[in-house]
Order: C-alpha cells, then sequence, then structure tokens
C-alpha cells in the first residue's frame, strides 16, 4: 500500500504529443472536502484506504497540488451527438493528470472531471456540480459491483466555488479512472480532418496499449475493431439485462474499451418501461432503454466508417454483423440466469418477452421482481408476486409455464435455485430518488447519506440487516423525478 505522494506515473497517451492532446493546467475550486472516496478504487492505485481522509487528498484531487510527474492534458476527440457529426468535442471541462502505473502492473488513467476550462470549453465554464459529480461516482461503483463493466470512481471533492446551472449549485470534482478514456469519437476526429497517418499512430498505441492479443492476429485493427464489437454487445445486454439506461449514448460518450462511460442523466428502471426516456432533452426518445441495442449498433457503424482507411469494407462489415446476434446471446443468458434457469430451451425468449409485457403493462418494478422470485420456493413466489399485476390470469398463464420450465430443469434443488438468483439478482440499485435523497443531504453539507448509500450499493446481492429502506420501490414522488440533463 502506499501514501498519495507515491504513486509511479508513465504518462503513455501523453507522449503521443500535442496532436492529440494539449496540456492544460487544472483551476483549483475554493475550500475543498472530501464528500466520498471509494476504497476499493483506492485500492487499484494500491493507495491505503486511509489517505482519502488526509488534508492533501482533497488539494489534490481539487487542483491545488499535482504531483510533479503528471502531465494533465485536454484529449481531442469529436464525434456524433443525437446522430449528427460534430466536428471538434474534446476535454472541455476535464483533465487526463496521467497514467498510474500500479504493483499488478496495470496502468489506470487519472482523469479529473470539472478542472476548469480548456481550449475546447466552448460557451462551459469547465466546471461539474456536486449533484453530476455524486451521481457519476456512484453509479462507477454500483456497476462496478453488479458486474457490469464502467469507468470508476476515485472521490467527489466538494467546494465553496459558485456555479450557474439552472440555478446557483457548487462546483466539484470527480476523480475518474479507466485502463483508457479513448473513445470512438477519438478516431472520428482524424477521419473527418483526413489525417490518416495521425490516426494510424492512435491505433497502433490503443492496439499495443489496450488490444495487445489482437497484435497476434493476421488483421490487428480488424481483431480490434471485432473485440470492440464483442465487449459492446456484452455490454449493452447486461444494460438490457439489468433495467440500466445511459441516456446520452453520443459516440464521443463511447470507450473503445466497451466499457459504460461518461454518466449523465442515467437511470436504473424502477417500473419496467421498454420506451422510458431518461434524458430529459431527449424529445424524440433516441436513446430511450429499447433503442440502446440499435443506437449501440449505429455507434459501432460509425466507428467502422471512420476506420475505413485501416480497414477493408467488406470485414468491417462483417465484425459489424456480429452484433445482433452476440447481444442477443449474451442477453439471453444473463435473462435465463436471472429466472433461475441453467439450461437452454427453444422457448426461453419467449417466456423472457411475455414477462416483460405482463411487467411492462403492470409497472412492476424491474428489479424487484426478480430478486423476489428468488426469496422463496417458486410456487409461493410466484403466487405472492401475482399480487403486482393487473392482468393476474395473463400473469397466471406465465407463471404455470415458469413453474414447468423450472420443473424440467435438471439442476438441484428449490434452495439451490434460490441462491444462484441471488447471486445474480441484486437487491440494491442505485434508483433516481435514492440518489436524489443523498445529493440533496450533501447539498446542505451533509456527506453521510452519499456514504452509506455507496457502501450498500458496493454489495448489491447481499442481504445488509438493517439497509431494508435501500431495497424499497420508490415512493410516488421519486418516480418521477426530473433529473436534470445539465452536470
Ligand atoms: P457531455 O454531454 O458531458 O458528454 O459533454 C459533451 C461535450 O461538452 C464534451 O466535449 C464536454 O467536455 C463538453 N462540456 C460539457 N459540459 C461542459 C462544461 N460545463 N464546460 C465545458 N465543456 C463542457
Ligand atoms: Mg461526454
Amino acid at each position: 500500500m502506499k501514501a498519495l505522494d507515491e504513486l509511479t506515473f508513465d504518462n503513455r497517451f501523453a507522449r503521443l504529443g500535442d496532436v492529440f492532446s494539449i496540456h492544460v493546467l487544472p483551476a483549483p475550486l475554493d475550500s475543498p472536502r472530501l464528500v466520498v472516496a471509494s476504497d476499493a478504487a483506492m485500492a487499484l492505485l494500491d493507495l491505503a484506504p486511509g489517505e482519502a481522509q488526509t488534508p492533501l487528498f482533497a488539494e489534490v484531487f481539487s487542483g491545488h497540488k499535482l504531483w510533479a510527474e503528471t502531465e494533465p492534458r485536454a484529449m481531442i476527440y469529436s464525434g456524433h451527438q443525437f446522430g449528427h457529426y460534430n466536428p471538434q468535442l474534446g476535454d472541455g471541462r476535464g483533465l487526463l493528470l496521467g497514467e498510474v502505473y500500479n504493483a499488478a502492473g496495470e496502468h489506470w488513467d487519472l482523469h479529473l472531471k470539472g478542472a476548469g476550462q480548456t481550449p475546447f470549453s466552448r460557451m462551459g465554464d469547465g466546471r461539474a456540480v456536486l449533484r453530476s459529480s455524486i451521481r457519476e461516482f456512484l453509479a462507477s461503483e454500483a456497476l462496478h459491483a453488479l458486474g457490469i463493466p464502467s469507468s470508476r470512481a476515485l472521490c467527489v471533492i466538494g467546494s465553496d466555488t459558485p456555479v450557474w446551472r439552472e440555478t446557483q449549485e457548487s462546483g466539484a470534482m470527480v476523480l475518474r479512472l479507466a485502463p483508457s478514456h479513448v473513445r470512438f469519437g477519438h478516431f472520428e476526429y482524424f477521419y473527418y480532418i483526413k489525417q490518416p497517418e495521425q490516426q494510424k499512430i492512435l491505433a497502433d498505441h490503443v492496439l499495443a496499449m489496450h488490444f495487445a492479443e489482437c497484435l497476434e492476429q493476421p488483421q490487428p485493427y480488424l481483431a480490434m475493431f471485432t473485440t470492440i464489437v464483442e465487449r459492446n454487445a456484452e455490454l449493452i445486454a447486461l444494460w438490457q439485462a439489468y433495467g440500466f439506461c445511459h441516456g446520452v449514448m453520443n459516440t464521443d460518450n463511447m470507450s473503445i474499451l466497451g466499457i459504460t462511460f461518461d454518466f449523465g442523466p442515467f437511470a436504473f428502471l424502477d417500473d419496467f418501461d421498454a420506451n422510458f426516456i431518461c434524458n430529459h432533452s431527449d424529445h424524440e426518445g433516441r436513446y430511450s432503454f429499447s433503442n440502446q441495442v440499435p443506437i449501440a449498433h449505429w455507434n459501432l457503424s460509425a466507428l467502422a466508417q471512420a476506420l475505413t482507411p485501416l480497414i477493408a469494407l467488406e470485414p468491417l462489415r462483417q465484425a459489424l454483423g456480429l452484433f445482433l446476434p452476440l447481444y442477443q446471446a449474451q442477453y439471453l443468458d444473463r435473462m435465463r440466469r436471472r429466472l433461475g434457469l441453467t439450461s437452454a430451451e427453444d422457448g426461453d425468449m419467449t417466456l423472457v418477452e411475455r414477462l416483460l409485457n405482463l411487467m411492462q403493462n403492470s409497472a412492476v418494478d424491474y428489479n424487484l421482481f426478480f430478486r423476489r422470485l428468488g426469496d422463496q420456493p417458486a410456487a409461493l413466489a410466484v403466487a405472492t408476486l401475482r399480487d403486482d399485476f393487473v392482468d393476474m390470469l395473463g400473469f397466471d398463464g406465465w407463471a404455470a409455464d415458469y413453474l414447468a420450465r423450472i420443473g424440467r430443469e435438471e439442476q438441484g434443488s428449490d434452495s439451490e435455485r434460490q441462491a444462484r438468483m441471488h447471486a445474480v439478482n441484486p437487491l440494491y440499485v442505485l434508483r433516481n430518488y435514492l440518489a436524489q435523497k443523498a445529493i440533496d443531504a450533501a447539498e446542505r453539507g451533509d456527506y453521510s447519506e452519499v456514504r452509506q448509500l455507496h457502501a450498500v450499493l458496493t454489495r448489491p446481492f447481499e442481504q445488509q440487516p438493517g439497509m431494508e429502506q435501500y431495497a424499497e420501490r420508490p415512493p410516488e414522488w421519486g418516480k418521477h423525478l426530473e433529473i436534470s440533463c445539465s452536470s
């Protein structure tokens, strides 16, 4: 374990030079203080948990102090926003501080979000507010605990710096960790400014640093793109299986690593609703819950287009074609497990679809349903859950088929089924109203609720005595929260 001033840096992306990122110093926040830190994320940097309590910690992650070896830089990228190409985005309020090399031999990007203006800030103030920083922190760590690939969050630092959004709020910084911050939009940038040589330098860097196994393939760039398609199929399958809605799937918010990236107005479904739109500026529902699947495919096509200088069209098309079947297989696999099934039968997808239709029509709480289904012997569980459905006869039909399907399983006893289900069905999810309660307290200077909620969400599958209130359905006021997309 290390102290904060003992980290080892190896800034590989910064060494690519000014074509790819620009040196910018962070603009510090006033009266910085620790809001919350993640011990699990600290461990990725070999940092002892106690380090977060030191005054130095809040100073460093609010932009007051830097290690001598860091090279804070704003990355250059572009991207498609809501389907339209925006030629220049780039880090407008976040800085890549450097890459930490840990004892396990991994590199972790340290990205400070809310660090002030950069040449890419356009009209923005370069800041992030406490509200959105807490949301990003909680979501990153909660998704990771659910087993859904995500960028991580080390800490949130709050401050007295005023920041104007719809009203006056306070500025904060979140320290994000990821093995890479390269987005689809990095490749699009060099494609659209017609700089294939620079794009090749970027691709070679990403290949060597993050897709080394592809270097052994006959066509390394194609192997890399294929891996990106596969990882995105797996990621989106998990989002859909667990009811996670990202909200802003622009290509500049898509990581080449296939991890959940750049949190804005995201939400976990409370009641099941395939058409749910969590982003209030998304009037057409481009990024609605069920559209996440075709949109991920659209985004991969945008990346494929950008990679045409490096990869021939036909193999690119074939690799893209892998997305949907892979997604479907991964999604069905996860849904089978959520239903406690260990074998595969042809009718399983229909069983899932019928259940989702019933849930949609009765506004049944999505994640709690699966948890409750594994709480008791199957026949008792469905009898209890029946009350949540308006179409009780419809549910009875589904339940009879489900019980028959469970009966054809060869895997062990019902208590084993229950244990299997509890291992994949979370009791605690980051519901918007839970985040909002924690944010309201934090805005009054009380960080205990953010810390408590974070602690609960790091063990989502384990029943935690005394934490029952975090497992409840939202109260009426909490179901229709307008989550501002300003951040
Ligand atoms: P986002 O919607 O957060 O993914 O951001 C889209 C683009 O806008 C990125 O280039 C961001 O860096 C930039 N941006 C977002 N908010 C701000 C802000 N407050 N100040 C400067 N740039 C911003
Ligand atoms: Mg973004």
